[in-house]
């Protein structure tokens, strides 16, 4: 494929899929994987880096409050892992909460409601249908494999000449085996003669695949971009003690502020499968009230290296433990609306410019105004 602007136009391409696909085809700089505090300097950042440690991704899938008569169970229990079965079900619980009653787990994502009544404490009804979604249930966060593809496995496996995705299949496979085990767990531990669970699979089926999961997994954290030099940093990254109310020396973005986001530091944090030292930054996760608005300025959506891309998904120039609050919906459509409706502007109203031109040339307040007429907000 070739992306040219039309004779006379300005282009510019945005990367918004969830593992910079782009960014790790055309070998844009960037990181992957857990930090060593010795690049980050953050309070909580590993003490080496981990380029197979990116945070658990996940197959959902449907169950239904419905009396199949055991045929989905059936199906399920064929399925032949390629990791013992055993070692699937030792990662499965639900840790204290209840299936069905209260604020329950059959709540967590219930997507159809027959009776349409109380989200959070009502309890569910015959026919009511949930999406699982479980850190001790379908979470894959095994590096055996890693789930994505370093520079040295993108040119081993020809993806330079043929990209093929940039991520790994086995790793793939191993997480579909997590999710149909689980599903089966499920059917088997909290099926109740009142709640009698099925998995929902096949062409008619809400994920409408024949195996039931969703189409492609829950990828929660991709390559990162390193940006260009920018507060005070030669390869700008937001940082830890950026966003903590709790640490001192945080940046104050808010000058190139194009986007704006809030979350606490969620990591589902990576693994071996034989709890060999993972190097995940174990003590970061911390809740949402630990964390300050998390402004995203431009120049964590500008690479190095290529003029005219910008990053408008989790991609963007944040260390391992920066996207775990940003990886979420309200700041991956934020970081999305600045990077479309900074394209639109670059190429309708500055199109001499590239994107790392706009705060040097001081036209940021032109754009920051142009990002407001749009809708978008970058102030908590
Ligand atoms: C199961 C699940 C649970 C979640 N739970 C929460 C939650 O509780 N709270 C929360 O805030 N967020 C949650 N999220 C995250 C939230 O849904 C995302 O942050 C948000 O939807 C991202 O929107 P987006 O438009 O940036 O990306 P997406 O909606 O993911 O769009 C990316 C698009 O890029 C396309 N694409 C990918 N690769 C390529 C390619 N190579 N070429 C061309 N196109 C490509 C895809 O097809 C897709 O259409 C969850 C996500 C999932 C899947």
């Amino acid at each position: 494929m070739r992306l040219q602007a039309r004779p006379g136009k300005s282009l510019v391409v945005i990367d918004a899929t969830d593992t910079s696909e782009l960014v790790g085809w055309a070998g844009v700089p960037h990181r992957l994987g857990s930090d060593a505090q010795a690049v980050t300097k953050e309070l909580h950042a590993a003490k080496r880096d981990n380029p197979e440690c990116t945070q658990a991704f996940t197959f959902p899938f449907m169950v239904a409050i419905h009396n199949d008569a055991a045929t989905s169970w059936a199906s399920l229990a064929q399925v032949q892992s390629n990791y013992n079965i055993v070692e699937h079900l030792r990662e499965f619980s639900l840790d204290g909460f209840p299936m069905f009653h209260g604020n329950s787990f059959f709540h967590y994502r219930r997507v159809v409601s027959t009776t349409l009544n109380d989200p959070i404490h009502g309890s569910p009804a015959y026919g009511d249908i949930t999406m699982v979604n479980w850190t001790q249930g379908n979470d894959w966060n095994w590096m055996n494999p890693p789930l994505i593809l370093t520079a040295q496995q993108l040119a081993e496996t020809g993806q330079y000449q043929n990209w093929m995705g940039g991520i790994s299949s086995i790793a793939l496979g191993h997480a579909e085996d997590h999710a149909l085990v689980f599903s089966r767990w499920l059917i088997e531990t909290q099926s109740t003669p009142e709640y009698p669970l099925s998995h929902l699979a096949g062409a008619d089926s809400p994920m409408s695949t024949l195996s039931g999961l969703s189409l492609t997994p829950y990828i929660r954290e991709g390559r990162r971009i390193l940006g260009r030099s920018a507060y005070g940093q030669p390869a700008f990254m937001m940082l830890e003690h950026d966003i903590r109310r709790d640490q001192a020396n945080g940046r104050d973005f808010s000058p190139t502020a194009v986007g704006v986001t809030h979350y606490a530091v969620d990591i589902h944090g990576c693994r071996y499968r034989n709890w060999e030292q993972p190097w995940e930054a174990q003590g970061a996760p911390t809740y949402e009230s630990a964390v300050k608005p998390i402004v995203i300025p431009l120049e964590s959506l500008i690479p190095q290296g290529v003029d005219n891309l910008l990053i408008g998904s989790k991609g963007i120039a944040v260390s391992h433990i920066v996207n775990a609050a940003t990886r979420i919906h309200y700041g991956e459509w934020s970081i999305g609306g600045a990077a479309g409706a900074t394209a639109g502007w670059l190429t309708t109203q500055a199109p001499e410019l590239t994107p790392s031109e706009i705060v040097a040339s001081d036209r940021l307040p032109e754009l920051q105004e142009h990002l407001r007429q749009q809708g978008l907000r970058f102030t908590w």
